[in-house]
C-alpha cells in the first residue's frame, strides 16, 4: 500500500476519533522514522513516550521475538515465567511491595482507584471514597479515569452520566485542605502534568500535600504513566520530589512499544485486592512482559539515567537559544516549549515538512524523545526544529 491508500482505507473504516497529521510511518530505527516515500524524520515523540528505546531496538526485539516463539499467552488462571519475573523486577526496582499488571495507563489508574477505595472501605467503612485530582490533570479515557481528569473540556454532557467520587483542586494546598472531608480517601496527581501542558508541580506544594495526606490517612497516588520509566532522568518522577507515595501507576514507556500498564503499592496496601477483586484477560501477557523486562533492565541503570538528564539539559539549553522560543520547561527528556506567535500545532506541521516529528501539549510544543536518542540524532532534530520554530 502507498500512503494515500492507507489514509483512504483508514478514513473510510475507522471511527474518526483522532485528528491525524498527514503522515504514516513505514519503519524506524533508533530515533529515525521513515515514511512510505522513504523520507526520514527525527522522532522527538517516541509514539507519545512509548518507544523509550526507540524503534526496533535490537535487544528488545529479540526478547519479544524469543517469547513469541515460546509462549504468547496463557491467562491469569496459571503462572507464567515472564509475568512473575517482571512483577519481581518492578517491585525490586521501585521499592514498592506489590504490582498489578494491566494493558494501558487508564487501566493502571482504574486499578489505583479501586485499590484506594477498597483500602479505605476496609479500614473506615463505606462512603470514604472521594479522590482529589488537580486542575489540568490527565488520567485516561475510561469513564472513571476520564472523570478523574481535571479538565472541563473532557466532560461534555453527551458522555454522561459520569461516575461520582472525584473532586478537582487547583495546585494550592489551601484548596486541597478545604476539599478534604470524611469522604476523602486519596489524592491523585502527575508530577509533571503531561497532556495538560508539561506543567511540573512545585516541590513545596507536593511535599506539603503529601504531609497533609499522611496526617489524615489519605492515600497519595502518583500517576507516572507518562513521567515514569526514566523519562525525567530518574526511574520515577516522584523521586525528584523526595516523597513516598502509597500507589503509583506506570504504562507508556514500560513496554518499549507494546501495551502494558502497572499499578504498584506499598506493603500496607499489598493484600487489599484479594482474589476476584480485580483482573484482566491480557494483563501480564508473557510477550509484553518479556519486552518490559528488557526495557526495565536497560533504563534502571544509573549511567543510563544520568545520560537522560544530560541530554535533557542539552536540549533545553539549545532550545532556549532559538528565536521565538519564549520558555522551555520540563525535566529530563520530557520537554515543553512555549513558542511566541505560533501554536504548537503550527510548529508540529512545519516540523513534519522539515523532517522532525514533535508533539503538542495544549498550546506548547512537547518533546518526548526516545531515552536512548544519540547526540547526532538530537542535533539533526534540533536543526530541523529550529527551522520550524524560527520561520
Ligand atoms: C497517557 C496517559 C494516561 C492514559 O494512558 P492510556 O494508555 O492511553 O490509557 C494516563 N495518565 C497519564 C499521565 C498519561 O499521560
Amino acid at each position: 500500500m502507498d500512503f494515500q491508500q492507507i489514509k483512504d482505507i483508514n478514513n473510510s473504516s475507522a471511527m474518526p476519533t483522532y485528528g491525524r497529521y498527514d503522515l504514516a510511518i513505514e519503519s524506524g530505527k533508533g530515533a529515525v522514522a521513515k515514511d512510505f516515500n522513504g523520507k526520514e524524520y527525527i522522532d522527538f515523540t517516541s509514539g507519545i513516550g512509548v518507544n523509550c528505546l526507540g524503534y526496533a531496538d535490537e535487544g528488545w526485539a529479540n526478547a519479544v521475538a524469543a517469547q513469541a516463539h515460546k509462549l504468547s499467552h496463557i491467562s491469569n488462571l496459571y503462572y507464567a515465567e515472564p509475568t512473575a519475573k517482571l512483577t519481581a523486577e518492578l517491585t525490586a526496582a521501585t521499592g514498592f511491595d506489590k504490582a498489578f499488571l494491566g494493558n494501558s495507563g487508564a487501566e493502571a489508574n482504574e486499578c489505583a482507584i479501586k485499590l484506594a477505595r477498597k483500602y479505605s472501605c476496609d479500614k473506615y467503612g463505606e462512603g470514604r471514597n472521594e479522590i482529589i485530582t488537580l486542575i489540568s490533570s490527565f488520567h485516561g479515557r475510561t469513564m472513571n479515569t476520564l472523570t478523574a481528569c481535571g479538565q472541563e473540556a473532557l466532560h461534555p454532557a453527551c458522555f454522561g452520566p459520569y461516575p461520582q467520587g472525584f473532586v478537582y483542586c487547583e495546585k494550592k494546598l489551601d484548596e486541597i485542605k478545604a476539599a478534604v472531608n470524611e469522604k476523602t480517601c486519596a489524592v491523585m496527581m502527575e508530577m509533571i502534568q503531561g497532556e495538560g501542558g508539561v506543567i511540573p508541580l512545585d516541590k513545596d506544594f507536593v511535599t506539603a500535600v503529601c504531609d497533609f495526606a499522611k496526617e489524615k490517612d489519605i492515600l497519595v497516588i502518583i500517576d507516572e504513566v507518562q513521567t515514569g520509566i526514566g523519562r525525567t532522568g530518574k526511574l520515577l518522577a516522584f523521586q525528584n520530589y523526595g516523597i513516598k507515595p502509597d500507589i503509583i501507576t506506570l504504562a507508556k514507556g514500560l513496554g518499549g512499544g507494546l501495551p502494558i500498564g502497572a499499578c504498584l503499592c506499598t506493603k500496607e496496601l499489598g493484600s487489599t485486592m484479594a482474589a476476584g477483586s480485580h483482573g484482566s484477560t491480557f494483563g501480564g501477557n508473557p510477550i509484553v512482559c518479556a519486552g518490559a523486562s528488557y526495557v526495565l533492565g536497560k533504563v534502571n541503570n544509573e549511567a543510563f539515567l544520568a545520560e537522560v538528564q544530560e541530554k535533557g539539559k542539552y536540549l533545553r539549553e539549545k532550545l532556549l537559544t532559538f528565536k521565538n522560543v519564549k520558555s522551555v520547561r520540563g525535566m529530563g527528556l520530557m520537554i515543553g516549549i512555549e513558542v511566541e506567535g505560533k501554536t504548537g500545532a503550527d510548529v508540529v506541521k512545519s516540523g513534519i515538512e522539515k523532517g522532525v516529528i514533535c508533539l503538542t501539549a495544549k498550546a506548547l510544543v512537547r518533546l518526548l524523545p526516545p531515552l536512548n536518542i544519540t547526540k547526532e540524532e538530537i542535533d539533526l532534530g534540533l536543526e530541523r526544529l529550529k527551522a520550524a520554530i524560527e520561520e
